[in-house]
This record gives C-alpha cells, structure tokens and sequence, in this order.
C-alpha cells in the first residue's frame, strides 16, 4: 500500500514495528493524551477501543523528523531542502466526482461527539478539542483555495469555537463579512503526513497548499473531491470530513487551551463554525494530534524551515542548513549551519533569520563540522566557539511570539550567537581531534 496515504503510512509504521496499538478501552477525557504523551518521539499509536465510540483514535504518525524522511524517501540532510523545492514548484490536482468518504452522510440533527471520539488533553482546556483537522476555504472573491490547521473546541453539539490568527483563512472569513456571508469551510480528519505538512507552508495569500502537497506526493497525484454540500474540494482519500459554516457574526469563548509552548492560551471571544454535515468512509479511524507533542512541533516546524532556509540563503548564500529545535518548540530556537566564505556571515545569516518572521527568538550560528541535529554538538559549538563579549548580538524590544510568556504582550528581546570560528581556523587552532579510521570502521567486524 502507498505509504503516501493516510492507511497506508499507518499500516507501513506498523511494518516497521513503530506504532503501537493500545487494546484496552481509554477515556478520551486525559487518559487518552496521557498515553499519547508516553510515546511522544517514539511511536505512533492506534487506540483500538476509546470510550464508547466504535471509531478507532491515531496519534503520534509524524513523531520524529525520520517519520517524514521515511515518508518523502530523502536523505535526513536534505528533507527541508525538498520541502523547500515542492513550495516552489506546486502541482495542480486532478479532481474526481466519488470519494469513499461520501459512503457514510450524516446530516440534520447533528451530534459531533456523539459521533467523533474528541479527545480532551490538558488540565485547564476549555473542553474537547479537534486538534488535527485541515481547514479547507475559499477566497469567496477569487475562488482560491485556503488549507490551515486550528483547534476546533468542541462547543456544543454541531458548533466549535475557532482561534484564527491574522493570517490567510481570517482574511478569508473578513472578506466573507464584507459580502455579508458566512464562510463555507471543510473540516478534513484521517489524511496523510505530506498533505498535513504541506498546509503548514508558508506560502503568500492566495497559493493554494493542497498544490504543494500533491507537489510533495510525487508522481502519486493528490485527488480532490468537492464536498456534498459546501462549494470546496477536499482530498478524496479523507476519512472524515465535516461540512459548515464559520457564522458571520456569532461569537463565543473559546480556551483556555494548551498550545505548542506548552503553556495554556487564554480564553477569549472567538468567531464559532456551526456543522451541517458529518461523512466519513467504511471503518474510520479518527486523527488527532496532541498538542506541544513532537507531532504538533515537527509539522509546523518543517514548514519554517523551509521557509527559514529560502530567505537566509538569499542573503548568505553560504548557509547549508537550518534547525528549528524541539527545546524552542520548534518556533523559537534556530540553529543554523554555514560554511563561511566571510568574515561577519554569521551575523548576517542572524539578521537574516529574525527577519523571516516574528516567532525567531535565539539564533546560533555553527561552521558546517557541526551537526545541527546533535544538540550537544551545538552546545560544543557554544561552549569552544564563542565569547560573549563579541559574539553575542541582542535586538531589544522586538515583535516576538505573544505566546511566549516571557514576553511583553509579544515583545521582547532577540538573541544570536555567532559560534563560527575565524575564516581559515577549522584546520588550523580549532582543528578538531579525530581518530584515524573511525569513519570508516565496522563494529561489527572485531566480534565472532
Ligand atoms: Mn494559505
């Protein structure tokens, strides 16, 4: 099976005995997040049996950076670099008229977690979150499509609040409000690792992220199918797909909610999408993503590092790679490595990273001997490779991520560390110790 769908990567994980399946009955209410949270960066997971739902739950199925390596079939060193090139060379979608989701339409008197195991994950959580849906939109002036991910509470029985930042799908909905019209959005759960990455990209307003995911798929062409009642596509392969309508004017609070710093996001009055249909295909399984998981970090992580990588590299044309780490919650820290042709590169590669956007708060720059991915290695850099004195550079009172709560209201102060030694000093006072032979040496071979 093509472990570029959402099947089949699960049951490709289960192959290579990387996902687990979990045969007792769990409470989607904690317990369900809890179990998740144990094998956070180590398995996916399959609960077989949740609540009193027949649906079976998955979680965990991007938990590592091999994960999508595995799944695009690209050397660990150049995975951003190929994420990098499907956002510049977007494939259109073929479309086709059946989809197997459309099997099972549930409409009316709708009851979405009478039918959805929805699971509730931290302490302070305003209640039951959809976490791992693509929502899917179009510019109701241009037709153009919108993919984004956002936390749906679970308000009522055919309502979610909705937490949308000022970026493509709120300018959707704006837009609509000047019509005077609700917004027809798509809620698409159960869908595969490189269409989930993909609506992370960061892309201008108007480029359509379902393009870039069937760019990402390769010669497997990425179907769409138009929904049974809204006017928007969504990918055929779905296994769930709700159907409704961000309301124009209707508002209720939504959050708290632990987000990806790992800290709670307050409560506030938020725009409410109200569902009309519920379809989903033979034997679903339901999606979800544990928020500040790897999972969560990884898939909007990858996304800014391409985006990272692109615009640094067009000002240090010197940079090999980037690394947005899990201890930064892959938003906040960057690491970024250079083989230096300048003296001074390293602050401009920086420079470079602070501008590309808002949520870059600590950058360490390394010669390329340094591997990124090896956090010790980087903290090696730190610790032989600078002084503080010179190599330190502070931006104060900058725009910052205002989820970070070190923060005033979002601004801060950024941070970058040169630890790059001087131009022509790898091989000379910072040539690093090396065994003859070690490279090239099987373990294996000096035992019977
Ligand atoms: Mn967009």
């Amino acid at each position: 099976m093509d472990k570029k769908t959402f099947r089949g990567w699960i049951n490709y994980l289960e192959s290579k005995g990387l996902l687990i399946r979990v045969n007792k009955n769990v409470d989607p209410a904690y317990q369900l997040g809890a179990l998740t949270e144990k094998m956070d960066g180590e398995n996916a997971v399959l609960f077989e049996h949740v609540g009193d739902y027949e649906m079976p739950v998955v979680s965990n199925l991007c938990f590592s950076r091999e994960c999508f390596r595995l799944c695009m079939e690209v050397d660990r060193d150049k995975l951003v670099e190929h994420i990098s090139n499907a956002i510049e060379q977007p494939e259109p979608c073929t479309h086709v008229e059946s989809a197997p989701f459309k099997e099972n339409i549930i409409e009316g008197d709708l009851d979405v977690l009478k039918e959805l195991p929805v699971p509730t994950y931290h302490e302070d959580d305003a209640g039951p979150y959809v976490t791992g849906g693509l929502v899917i939109a179009k510019d109701p002036e241009t037709g153009n499509r919108n993919v984004s991910i956002h936390r749906l509470l679970a308000s009522g029985k055919d309502t979610f609040g909705i937490l949308m930042l000022p970026r493509h799908l709120r300018l959707c909905y704006d837009k609509a409000r000047a019509l005077g019209q609700p917004l027809e959005i798509a809620i698409v759960i159960g869908i595969d690792p490189l269409t989930l990455l993909a609506s992370q990209a960061i892309l201008p307003f108007g480029a359509d992220e379902l393009e870039v995911a069937n760019s990402l798929h390769g010669d497997r062409a990425l179907q769409l199918t138009r929904c049974t009642k809204v006017d928007v596509e969504v990918p055929a392969e779905a296994e769930i797909v709700l159907e409704g309508k961000i309301q124009l004017e209707e508002r209720a609070m939504e959050g708290p909610f632990g987000e990806f710093p790992k800290y709670y996001s307050p409560p506030e009055m938020r725009p409410v999408i109200k569902v009309n249909t519920i379809s989903y295909r033979k034997d679903p399984v339901y999606y979800t993503i544990l928020p500040a998981s790897r999972e969560h970090l990884l898939i909007g992580g990858l996304a800014r590092e391409a985006s990272l990588l692109k615009s640094i590299r067009s000002c240090v044309p010197s940079v090999r790679q980037v690394h947005l780490t899990f201890g930064g919650t892959c938003r906040y820290h960057l690491v970024i490595s250079i083989e230096k042709m300048n003296e001074g590169e390293a602050k401009n590669a920086i420079l470079a990273a602070m501008g590309n956007n808002a949520d870059i708060k600590h950058v360490v720059v390394v010669d390329q001997d340094v591997d990124i991915f090896n956090m010790e290695e980087v903290e090696w850099a730190v610790a032989t490779r600078c002084q503080g004195d010179k190599d330190i550079l502070i931006i104060p009172d900058s725009l910052g991520s205002k989820l970070d709560p070190s923060t005033n209201k979002g601004i801060g102060a950024k941070m970058g560390i040169d630890a790059t030694v001087p131009l022509g000093q790898l091989s000379a006072r910072f040539k690093r110790i090396r065994i003859p032979g070690y490279d090239e040496l099987i373990f294996e071979d000096f035992f019977d």
